[in-house]
């Protein structure tokens, strides 16, 4: 494996003066997963150096969070925790209550960086407004967004003022690349992490090994003796406003995953997957 270090890659999350994991853990859908296994492979992440870990109130409608509790607990400090409001619950008072039951669930005093799930009827001016107050009685240490495009980010720096978004979590996997276009140099410009979701396309999503985009992965894989999903990781944090947050309910995922915090492609690696997953 092409190594860059022995520690795991970290990197500035935004406006923060807090460096993460360049690879994280998501949450979504372990409230369907074995708990015990859940809380086994987020622990073995934790020891891995994966401690961005991203949690919602959506998951599970809270059960994931408390999942998370337990996962995290005696280790709050580690971990970079981020979760999430529901867009119905991200009003001027809404968003406050909801990040009071979200801290509750967490069985912790603070969030490492609070997000609106996606823009829904609120209008923004309030969930910004709330996000500042929360940051202000520091029940969360910064703010962010997800699902935005360039419209939203510029409105949302128009309210907040330059220098307050500190991410936007959005779709990002070899065959989805939307947000090279403008999503990623907007973010890139202003210091603004761009945190990439589904990296792996989901559940059932990721190539297989006999197609062509599968055979290209395998390809590059081999030749740095690696696994296809561990050049998908470090592919898709390959530039420094990129974090990943792959989810992985098993312990065993999640050892393969963290093998990818090392792991650096080359131009030539770099072009073979272009020609696989050109952007459309
Ligand atoms: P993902 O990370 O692309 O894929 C998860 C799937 O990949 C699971 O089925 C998992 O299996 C499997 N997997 C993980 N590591 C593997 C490995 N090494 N080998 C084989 N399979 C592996 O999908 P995702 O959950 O959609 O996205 C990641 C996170 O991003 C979410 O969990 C969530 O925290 C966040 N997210 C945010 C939004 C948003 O709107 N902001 C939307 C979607 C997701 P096991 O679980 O069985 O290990």
């Amino acid at each position: 494996m092409t190594t860059t270090d022995t520690a795991p890659a970290l990197r500035r999350f935004g406006r923060t003066a807090v460096d993460v994991p360049v690879i994280g853990q998501g949450t979504w859908q372990m409230e369907r997963d074995a708990r015990d296994g859940c809380i086994e492979a987020l622990r073995a992440g934790l020891d891995l150096g994966m401690t961005h870990l991203d949690t919602a109130e959506l998951y599970g409608e809270g059960r994931v969070e408390t999942l998370v509790s337990e996962a995290i607990a005696g280790r709050r400090d580690e971990i970079f925790l981020v979760s999430k409001v529901k867009p119905q619950n991200a009003g001027r008072f809404g968003a406050i209550e909801a990040c009071e039951r979200s801290l509750k669930r967490l069985g912790t005093d603070r969030l490492d960086c609070y997000l609106l799930h996606w823009r829904g009827p609120v209008p923004l001016a309030e969930t910004i407004e709330a996000f500042e107050r929360l940051e202000q009685a520091g029940k969360i240490r910064s703010w962010g967004v997800s699902n935005f495009d360039v419209a939203d980010l510029e409105e949302a720096e128009k309210l907040a003022g330059p220098g307050r978004i500190a991410c936007n979590q959005v779709l990002y996997h070899p065959d989805e690349r939307d947000i090279e276009e403008a999503v990623i140099p907007w973010c890139e410009a202003r210091g603004i992490a761009v945190v990439g979701y589904s990296p792996f396309g989901s559940r059932g999503g990721f190539p297989t090994a006999d197609s062509a985009r599968g055979r290209a992965l395998d390809a590059v894989a081999a030749k740095h003796g690696v696994s296809a999903r561990q050049v998908v990781l470090a592919w898709v944090s390959r530039t420094p406003a990129l974090l990943a947050i792959p989810k992985a309910s098993r312990a065993a995922h999640v050892r393969e995953n963290a093998r990818a915090l090392r792991l650096t492609l080359d131009a030539e690696d770099l072009a073979t997957l272009e020609r696989a997953f050109p952007r459309r």
